[in-house]
């Protein structure tokens, strides 16, 4: 099958999940993720309608961005060195993983050194998984208060990774409960705009949306499976 018929598939249990969860599918964005998928294939997708990508390495993201138009919107969705930072400011629109406040603290000076602000989300490890990465829920309150004390870093909400299962229906807790710790932080943390919530890949979307994510991130359920060259292809370290 080719992108655009996997695509609306994938758009088709997307709105059946949110309407059986009694939210509009328009509240969903998908996030195609593309990362070992050539920039001809990312053209195809462009042109069935997608309209923002997800990369997990940033050498991949900054050679790709320049052979794709100006308006698509890229997303960071792996793990994020310090060292890498001076390349994504002012490049991507969200980043999905920022998870220790080294990384903030990075984020915050190189885009001050830029005079703008990036939009992050915190990534949190709440499966307790040693080899990902994420921070643990309970220290995810404080980080995101003192987050909010830097210039030039704006916090926008949560993100995660589910341990890959046979069954989704066996990540729903992990996805519930992310739901709840968000509704409960902005409950915490009124002042500041946590809009998102980013959780669901291509074995789980589904079950996702129905738990309350408004940002999916889906990969090979739109472009195939991927040669599984690495094992970080879903964020998770090396050897732990
Ligand atoms: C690869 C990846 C995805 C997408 O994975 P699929 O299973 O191909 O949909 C989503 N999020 C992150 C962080 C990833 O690394």
């Amino acid at each position: 099958m080719g992108v655009r018929e996997n695509l609306s598939h994938v758009i088709e249990q997307v709105t059946k999940a949110a309407k059986k969860a009694g939210r509009d599918s328009g509240s969903v964005k998908l996030v195609a993720v593309t990362k070992n998928v050539s920039v001809d294939i990312m053209r195809e997708a462009l042109a069935a309608g997608i309209n923002a990508f997800g990369e997990n390495r940033v050498q991949e993201l900054v050679a790709k961005q320049p052979q794709l138009p100006v308006d698509v919107e890229w997303h960071l969705i792996g793990h994020l060195q310090t060292n890498k930072v001076k390349y994504v400011i002012g490049k991507v629109h969200l980043i999905h993983s920022l998870d220790s406040w080294r990384l903030a603290r990075e984020i915050s000076r190189r885009a001050q050194e830029r005079g703008l602000t990036v939009e992050v989300l915190v990534q949190v490890n709440i499966s307790g998984e040693e080899t990902k990465y994420g921070l643990p829920p309970g220290e995810v309150r404080s980080f995101i208060a003192e987050v909010a004390g830097l210039p030039g870093i704006r916090v926008r909400g949560l993100m995660t990774i589910a341990p890959l299962v046979p069954d989704p229906e066996q990540v729903r807790p992990v996805f519930r409960e992310m739901y709840q710790m968000a509704s409960w932080l902005k409950q915490e943390l009124p002042e500041l705009p946590l809009d998102f919530l980013s959780m669901g890949m291509s074995n789980d979307f589904t079950v996702a949306v129905e738990e309350g994510a408004n940002i999916i991130r889906v990969g090979s359920a739109i472009f195939g499976p991927r040669p599984n060259l690495r094992r970080d292809n879903h964020g998770e370290k090396i050897g732990g």
